[in-house]
């Protein structure tokens, strides 16, 4: 009977694109120089604006996130087991296997999504060199109790910043803390360069062994000190990221306002438990986490369904858990007993749809069908 076409389907994220014009610009430079890559000027110039914005002294740049996570980890000479979490994206545990590291999962904290410090403790065995925790959906980890068990047991904190782009803590940048940070640039992140991602290092020693691993171990022409790789950020992509830096800060503040309008129309329905975003002085809105609880009429994966049924397509991050995937199965660790609250997030949790330009309109469709799905009205009445 409808003759309206279907509205548009609505996804958990949409990438932010900076002034093609100012894309444009950059590259012409890059055309009359024709310095396409090996960190050429621009590549330079984005270490620099980078590090000045995110508020930390050394940043390498590398070709994306996972990447920059094998080259952390490489870096720090690691051997043994690692302790990571079973609540994130799987390039954090291949990161581990790819470097012949064993990924041994803890359990998370059901608020900051985090590692649970008393679950890493439990997990510490003779073979333990490292810990490698997640700031999930941005939202800050324990990081002080994490250092501490880490000072105790003399292991390295290698953080997946994957999600943490500009987050401060209330001690200034996030990604200060731990012994290398790392960030992803990926298209569907906060910050994007299409493919990119970074390494946030200590001090110039630590970026100067980095820069190497990701340019084949080179030291120079005829010496090739480590087993290095291929990461290096073109200068096409390094010209994407100059010309989103600008217009970040106005991204940012667009999530927030989606961040707040769930927050104000999404009160008291019955089981739905909206995010907390951690202890972050400045959050990041990257994602809007809500839980599903057994309170609600309906669970995660039926509100998944009617909400699919709308043409608002949410994603279950994280579903399934890392250890549930067929390669880590047979993994020691991959026992959900070790990790009940992960298991329940895992079953729980629903990003719902948050980017800069998510209209008004568009918000009020996807709170409209949340609430119905909930309390069993039509989403068709306002
Ligand atoms: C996106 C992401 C990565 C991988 O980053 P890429 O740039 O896509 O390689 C790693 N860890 C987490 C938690 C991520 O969300």
């Amino acid at each position: 009977m409808s003759d309206v076409t279907p509205p548009e389907p609505i996804y958990v994220t949409r990438p932010h694109l900076p002034p093609l014009a100012e894309v444009t610009r950059l590259l012409e430079g890059v055309w009359e120089r024709r310095i396409l890559t090996n960190g050429g000027p621009l590549h330079q110039q984005l270490e620099e604006e980078l590090a000045a914005y995110l508020g930390v002294e050394h940043l390498a740049l590398v070709a994306n996130g996972t990447l920059a996570l094998l080259i952390a980890l490489k870096a720090l000479r690691l051997q043994g087991e690692v302790i990571t979490t079973p609540f994130s994206f799987v390039a954090t545990s291949e990161a581990l296997s790819w470097n012949g590291l064993e990924p041994v999962f803890a359990d998370i904290d059901p608020h900051t999504y985090g590692l649970d410090p008393a679950s890493i403790e439990a997990c510490i065995t003779p073979r333990t060199t490292a810990i490698l925790p997640v700031h999930c959906y941005g939202f800050p980890c324990d990081v002080e109790a994490i250092q501490r068990i880490a000072d105790d047991y003399n292991l390295k904190v290698i953080y997946d910043a994957a999600h943490a782009f500009g987050v401060e803590c209330h001690c200034g940048s996030l990604l200060q803390h731990g012994d290398l940070s790392v960030l992803s640039f990926h298209a569907t992140k906060v910050f994007n360069t299409f493919e990119g991602g970074a390494i946030i290092c200590p001090d110039a020693k630590t970026k100067k062994r980095i820069d190497r691993l990701k340019n084949f171990g080179f030291v120079d022409e005829v010496t090739v000190a480590a087993n290095g790789i291929n990461a290096k950020m073109s200068e096409l992509h390094a010209a994407v990221g100059l010309a989103q830096l600008p217009g970040i800060d106005a991204a940012i503040a667009e999530r927030q306002r989606v961040a707040e309008a769930y927050r104000d129309q999404l009160t008291d329905l019955p089981g739905l438990l909206l995010p907390e975003f951690g202890q972050a002085q400045r959050a990041n809105y990257a994602y809007f986490p809500v839980r599903i609880t057994d309170q609600a009429p309906l669970d995660r994966d039926q509100l998944v369904e009617r909400l699919r049924a709308e043409g608002i397509v949410p994603r279950r991050y994280f579903h399934p858990l890392i250890p549930e995937f067929q390669y880590y199965r047979s993994n020691a660790s991959a026992d959900p007993k070790r990790y009940p609250v992960a298991a329940q997030m895992g079953r729980e949790v629903l990003c719902l749809p948050i980017y800069p330009e998510l209209s008004s309109a568009d918000l009020q469709r996807i709170c409209r069908a949340v609430r119905a799905a909930i309390t069993g009205s039509s989403p068709d009445q306002p």
